[in-house]
């Protein structure tokens, strides 16, 4: 009924509309699911996207568009003409650890978790705040986790999970428990981490996965908008809007799959104040506009694609398996890296398409530290870890190059690259006191 419901809501067509599965089909299927509890199976399509990598294209996106974008830029604060409208936005840079204003006549604010940090700086909290819901994912080797396909399965106390098999990989998640700590540091702790392992390894029982399996995780905060009585599970995942009398918008909640109608809706709703200012701001075009390197029409195309790269790669003398980690993170840009790891004369082919990577980041894509192209340009602390140390030196020595690292500031960036790996993928037991995984 659920799924019927989906595919009604979601308008899905053709070979993505839901199909009921017996068992025995659901055993073919998928052949590490539990046979003893198995009644059946709904095939049905999801859609599945690497967060950073979305954003970034958004962003290069908004600048084609003619948007300004400026990372690690922090706003700290306001600053009100007589009327206590916001005039300006206090910017601390981080990158240049130097401070600035912004001059502005309207603000938009989608602080996501830090929402209501900015409220606060505007003194504008109302009975309406944020909750925070902490999610873990972790990742094992595909070797470890075999699935042919995503797997979204119960839970024994009635959550359900996902385990969504990408490339050398497969990533499962998530827990929903209420978070108070920093946004910025979301501790993945042993608890965390045994709660996915058990819950996987009840429905797929000859895998016995153990924390030793676990390659790499990330937790992040969900803001939720709070709703008294509830449990976070149960607190809706709806964005809100919260205007103050300053003039900040904010806007926060809901969930990624839906971050065009909240940006039409923001933005709109500035349109329509503005339009009763007497000014004229014209509707968003959200939907007409193209991500940065083009979309694909559907996932054959997306297969032939990689089959075309792969070719590429074959033709530079680089390794063609890495067709499909190069599609997934660059899309149709791939064959402007692959162009660039051509003209690298010297290292390894892993070394030679790692740093024109690297490269092709540092002038596209504003990374600014080696740990920028590791964790969001290339998605490699999460997915492929592994492949990390082999190109650490001569990442480090392309941004060395770039941005005129001394000897300790080259030593630096290693460093944070190292903690960051640390980070995720080791598991400290939870303190007293903290929430534990459900
Ligand atoms: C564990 C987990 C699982 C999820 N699963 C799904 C899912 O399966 N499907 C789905 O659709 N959604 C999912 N979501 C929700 C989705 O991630 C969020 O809806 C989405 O990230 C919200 O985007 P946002 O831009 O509003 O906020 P964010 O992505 O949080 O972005 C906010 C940005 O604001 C910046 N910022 C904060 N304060 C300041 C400041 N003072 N100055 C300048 N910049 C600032 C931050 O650095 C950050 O980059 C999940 C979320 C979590 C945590």
């Amino acid at each position: 009924m659920a799924l019927w419901v989906y595919d009604f809501l979601a308008d899905v067509e053709g070979d993505d509309k839901r199909v009921m599965l017996t068992k025995e089909e659901t055993l073919e299927t998928e052949p590490l699911l539990r046979a003893d509890i198995l009644k059946g199976g709904g095939f049905y399509a999801e859609y599945r996207t690497d967060d950073a990598r979305l954003t970034i294209e958004n962003v290069k996106t908004a600048e084609a568009n003619g948007a300004l974008a400026i990372n690690y830029v922090e706003a700290t604060g306001f600053v009100y003409d007589e009327g206590h409208h916001i005039r300006a936005v206090r910017c601390h840079d981080r990158h240049a650890d130097r401070t600035f204003e912004v001059s502005c006549e309207h603000v938009i604010s989608s602080a996501g978790p830090w929402v209501d940090d900015l409220r606060r700086i505007d003194k504008s909290m109302n009975n309406k705040r944020l909750f925070l819901s902490k999610g873990v994912h972790i990742v094992v080797a595909r070797e470890r986790l075999p699935l042919q396909h995503a797997c979204y399965f119960d839970v024994a106390d009635g959550r359900m999970l996902f385990a969504i098999p990408r490339l050398r990989c497969t990533y499962i998640g998530t827990t929903d428990t209420p978070y108070k700590g920093d946004p910025n540091a979301v501790p993945v702790y042993r608890e965390d981490v045994q709660y996915l392992l058990d819950a996987t390894n009840a429905i797929f029982p000859t895998v016995d996965l153990v924390v030793e399996d676990v390659e790499s995780s990330w937790a992040g905060v969900r803001p939720l908008i709070f709703e008294e009585g509830k449990s976070a599970g149960e607190m809706s995942r709806k964005d809100e809007i919260f205007e103050s009398e300053s003039g900040l918008l904010s806007i926060a909640g809901g969930k990624l799959t839906g971050y065009r109608k909240m940006a039409e809706r923001v933005v709109d709703r500035l349109g329509r104040q503005l339009q009763e200012e007497g000014e004229n701001l014209s509707k968003t075009t959200t939907r007409q506009i193209v991500l940065s390197g083009g979309p694909f029409a559907d996932f054959d195309e997306v297969l032939a694609y990689e089959q075309e790269v792969a070719e590429q790669l074959r033709a530079a003398s680089l390794a063609p398996q890495r067709a499909g980690y190069l599609v997934a993170n660059y899309g149709k840009q791939s064959p402007t890296v692959i162009a660039m790891a051509r003209e690298r004369k010297e290292g390894s082919d892993v070394s030679r398409l790692a740093c024109a990577e690297a490269a092709w980041c540092i002038d596209h894509e504003l990374a600014l530290y080696p740990l920028d192209w590791v964790e969001r340009r290339s998605g490699r602390l999460y997915f492929d870890m592994p492949s990390i140390a082999p190109v650490l030196d001569e990442v480090l020595d392309v941004f060395a190059e770039a941005y005129g690292y001394s000897e300790a500031e080259r030593e630096r960036e290693r460093k944070r690259v190292e903690d960051a790996i640390a980070w995720v993928s080791t598991f400290a037991p939870q303190p007293a006191g903290a929430t534990t995984a459900v």
